[in-house]
């Protein structure tokens, strides 16, 4: 597999650390609000990622973590609180808002055929190990106590500035004229690893330096160390993240280990919206008039607001895939029901009279994906393969890697159930002769998250099959 490396800023073949075994950590949500769908292009593109290490034969270990800690609202340690500010909004605890937001975004995870990684870790249940990596940091000799924080020095790590090739001369305290709010910073850059003497903070945890509550980036250090070792082989966020968070991940990881940190860094580019509501608009307007989406202009869409207006969240996932995960895309409503046009399409593709039937043109069309999926994860060009194509066969080939559920969702004559399908039936009825209420529902859920109406007759449980 080729995949593109921040680190280097070029396409390498990937080859793991460990023979054949895969240790991958993505950033995952800060549990105050709803993900956007922006948020969810992100973990789309991971799983995708995910999802092509496992076809192409690798075991994985995938960590992710939640961050239920709250974090200030600027990335450089300034602002309110989001949690505490999430909390303030809903009358809710930070601790009810921090669970009622991770049962959301796992739900939207289950929506969008988002595989659950292997590890998936609260910041608030593994402060002993940011304690202990902060003091590790200190002993090293990377770091300061200061009134209001226990601080990274980030002129003690020469490196600092390489990986988001930042230009630090202009940051410089009394450089270039720039006048810098330092406070109790020695340096613009140095970053809190364990915030102090904040006693209206909500959440603090006792510490050798006094009680308080950590930095953010210390979480993904920790963490990502605690499950997957002092090196490991990928790390992913959003493009956002390339100048401060990881930066400073990277800064404190080798301070702590001595050690080069993560092998490849892959970055997820940004979900557009147009700057105004009217849809019609959204399509005509230039780029320059697209912004980011972000949580906290709270103008963003939620995987549910899709739903209500009647998409498909498989269709936002195909949206998804049509695009390049290092190229911007650009949300419209249109091309949002272009997308659930073409899935519904390729819904009614069947295996009979499939234009592959020979062994030979089936294998040589199989390559062409594959190596379209192993060119830097080129989803676009997979699905203009697929299309192209028009064999049910081949896009059952790679729904492993798509998600599509193009098996259960295809075939259309509800008296030939999937197997799949007909055993969570059999199933079904088995939990509810035995009154196992709780089953019988997880598997309703589960037959409806496959696309299927679920009735209750004498005879036992009915599906038909939803039209999109
Ligand atoms: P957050 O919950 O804000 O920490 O973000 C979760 C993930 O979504 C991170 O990997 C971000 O980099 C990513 N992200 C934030 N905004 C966008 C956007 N507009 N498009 C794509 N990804 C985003
Ligand atoms: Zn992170």
């Amino acid at each position: 597999m080729q995949i593109y490396n921040t680190l280097t800023r070029t396409k390498e073949e990937f080859e793991p650390i460990e023979d054949n075994h895969v240790r991958m950590y993505c950033c995952g949500p800060t549990v105050y609000n709803y993900a956007h769908i922006g948020n969810l292009r992100t973990y789309i593109f991971e799983d995708i990622l995910r999802r092509a290490l496992l076809f192409n034969g690798y075991k994985i270990t995938h960590c992710m973590n939640i961050t239920d800690v709250g974090h200030l609202e600027s990335d450089a340690d300034e602002g309110e609180d989001k949690m505490e500010k999430g909390a303030m909004r809903e009358g809710l605890t930070v601790w009810e808002l921090a669970r009622k937001y991770e049962s959301a975004w796992m739900e939207d995870m289950n929506r969008l055929n988002i595989e659950r990684p292997e590890v998936i870790c609260r910041a608030t249940e593994h402060i002993t190990s940011m304690i202990n990596l902060v003091q590790k940091i200190l002993d090293n000799g990377y770091g300061y106590i200061a009134p209001g924080a226990v601080y990274f020095d980030t002129t003690k790590f020469p490196k600092y500035a390489d990986f988001a090739h930042l230009d630090l001369s202009g940051l410089q305290a009394g450089a270039g004229g720039r006048v810098q709010l330092l406070g109790e910073k020695k340096h613009p850059n140095d970053f809190a690893l364990w915030f102090l003497n904040k006693p209206r903070h909500i959440m603090q945890w006792d510490s050798p330096w006094g009680p308080g509550y950590p930095g953010w980036h210390i979480e993904c250090s920790a963490m990502s160390m605690q499950y997957l070792g002092d090196q490991f082989d990928i790390h992913c966020g959003g493009v956002d993240h390339i100048p401060v968070h990881h930066t400073n991940e990277i800064a404190q990881s080798e301070a702590a280990s001595g050690k080069p940190f993560v092998k490849y860094w892959m970055h997820g580019e940004f979900l557009l919206v147009s700057k105004t509501d009217d849809d019609k608009k959204t399509d005509k307007n230039t780029q320059e008039e697209a912004a980011k989406m972000s949580k906290s202009s709270e103008n963003f869409l939620t995987l549910q607001v899709l739903i209500d207006k009647g998409f498909d969240p498989l269709a936002y996932r195909y949206l998804c895939l049509q695009a390049h995960y290092r190229s911007e895309l650009r949300f419209s409503w249109d091309t949002l029901q272009s997308a659930q046009n073409g899935l519904r399409r390729i819904y009614t593709l069947t295996a009979d009279s499939d234009p592959l039937s020979d062994e030979e043109s089936f294998k040589a069309a199989r390559d062409e994906v594959l190596s379209a999926l192993n060119d830097d994860l080129n989803t676009p060009q997979m699905v203009g393969l697929l299309n192209r194509h028009n064999s049910f066969k081949l896009w059952r080939e790679f729904d492993p890697i798509l998600g599509l559920n193009i098996e259960a969702r295809s075939r259309r004559d509800d008296g030939e159930l999937p197997v799949e399908v007909q055993a969570l039936v059999d199933e079904r009825n088995q939990a509810r002769k035995s009154k196992n209420w709780a089953l019988s529902d997880d598997i309703r859920n589960k037959l409806i998250d496959m696309g299927y109406e679920v009735g209750d007759s004498p005879t036992g449980t009915t599906v038909k099959k939803k039209l999109l």
